[in-house]
């Protein structure tokens, strides 16, 4: 399943990605974004683009 690694130290919790992904797999947890539906996860990739922080450093595939 893939899976976006977001760095935690690098988010501003703009909420960007959460609104971009067309899966609802993230969401802001705190003051952080993470993916909560992870298995829906299609590798898309467009959290990883529109983050204007670049705190998604990945994709994960495993
Ligand atoms: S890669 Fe696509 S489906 Fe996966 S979390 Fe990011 S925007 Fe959502
Ligand atoms: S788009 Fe980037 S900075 Fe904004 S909430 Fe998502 S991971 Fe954090």
């Amino acid at each position: 399943m893939p899976r976006p690694i977001i760095v935690q130290e690098e988010c501003s919790a703009c909420g960007i990605c959460v609104d971009v992904c067309p899966e609802d797999v993230l969401e802001l947890v705190g003051d952080v974004a993470e993916p909560v539906k992870d298995d829906e996860c299609t590798a898309c990739a467009a959290c990883l683009e529109e983050c204007p922080m670049g705190a998604i450093s990945e994709i994960e595939e495993d």
